[in-house]
């Protein structure tokens, strides 16, 4: 494939990590991220698999080395295989450094095999709570066993495994060691998110919701010797090790500006949108010049114009009483 020049936004920062949301549909309802009664999306207004396809390729031509699979729940989407091995090849090729997916986990014991022979080496799976009653509440719709018995197939696949865990109080609170020690004996890396202000908790004030990592992590150093590890992802993730354990965890605090002078990322909807920064409206349309000609590039002219207006920041803040910088969209849309 032939390599145009990198992409660099305004900041000089490199953009090598592309998101992508390969639909906007999911077998659950996370309280945080979804409301029961979803509207998705007309299926015309997504982009087909082949579409994503010329995309990515495109993006990956342009320099990206590291692409994220996400949703909705992205092994939902129909025929969602043809387009990891469509990926696999730019894997093969050494253009592509690592292909990887965000997923609920319910259909890994279905995809786990299928998933490690396109090259896929780790995935991050979501799973905030062990008790079987409590994470049926919190998905609506997901059950426990499912999940464990994906991940089981995810390892014996070869796939390692990072469990995502959204950290909520007065709901997983009392799961923080409990949480930890089953990832240590599994193996898992471990990362707990701050909730952001998106979804649909149904009545509940998400300001009751927010259970600060500063928090979590105090409760940590009391029973553990911490290091920080240097180590950065480009995102707004943390890492320390539990000298005790040898544990990695990770604190994904997107609350806070701390990351974003390091961001290397950009998102892309099942829409064909690209949003520049996860906490910002601002967005391009890149389903119009990919629809308008079988030519690449209008569709790399208008990624590059993009990435021209990736903004410096976010704008989102806990500190006051009210949330502000409320993002409309919800999760599923962007991808998380
Ligand atoms: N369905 C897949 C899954 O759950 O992993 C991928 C998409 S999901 C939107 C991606 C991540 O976003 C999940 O780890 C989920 O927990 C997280 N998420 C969703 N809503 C959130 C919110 N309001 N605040 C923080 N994290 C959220
Ligand atoms: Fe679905 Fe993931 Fe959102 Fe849960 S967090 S509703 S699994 S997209």
């Amino acid at each position: 494939m032939m390599q145009t020049p990198a992409l660099i936004d305004p900041f000089a920062r490199a953009i090598t990590y592309l998101r992508v949301s390969v639909t906007d549909r999911c077998d659950f309802r996370c309280l945080y991220c979804m409301s029961e009664n979803m509207t998705f999306l007309p299926k015309a207004d997504l982009l087909t698999l082949e579409e994503l396809d010329r995309l990515c390729s495109a993006f990956i031509g342009m320099g990206v080395e590291k692409l994220r699979i996400t949703g909705g729940e992205p092994l939902v989407r129909k025929g969602i295989m043809t387009f990891f091995q469509a990926m696999h090849r730019h894997l093969a090729l050494g253009a592509l450094k690592e292909l990887t997916l965000t997923t609920n986990g319910s259909q890994l014991g279905k995809f786990a095999a299928d998933l490690a022979g396109c090259g896929v080496r780790r995935v991050n799976v979501s799973l905030d709570t062990l008790d079987a009653e409590k994470f049926a509440d919190i998905t609506r719709w997901g059950r426990l066993p499912q999940v464990l018995d994906g991940i089981a197939a995810a390892q014996a696949a070869g796939i390692r495994v990072k469990i995502n865990a959204v950290a909520l109080k007065g709901f997983n609170e009392d799961e923080q060691f409990s949480l930890t020690d089953w990832c240590a004996r599994e193996g898992h890396d471990l990362t707990w998110i701050e909730v952001m202000p998106m979804g649909d908790l149904g009545n509940e004030n998400r300001l009751d919701q927010y259970w600060s990592l500063r928090d979590l992590r105090a409760r940590y150093a009391e029973r553990f010797t911490l290091t920080d590890l240097a180590e950065r992802s480009g995102g707004p993730a943390r890492y320390v090790r539990i000298e005790e354990t040898g544990q990695k965890i990770g604190f994904i605090t997107p609350l806070t500006h701390n990351f974003c002078e390091s961001c290397n990322r950009v998102r892309l909807t099942c829409t064909g949108a690209l949003y520049m920064c996860l906490g910002q409206e601002d967005m391009a349309d890149l389903r119009a010049p990919l629809r308008a000609s079988p030519d690449n590039r209008p569709l790399e002219d208008a990624i590059r114009a993009a990435i021209a207006h990736k903004p410096k920041g976010h704008d989102f803040d806990y500190s006051r009483q009210a949330v502000t910088g409320q993002m409309t969209r919800h999760m599923s849309h962007t991808g998380g």
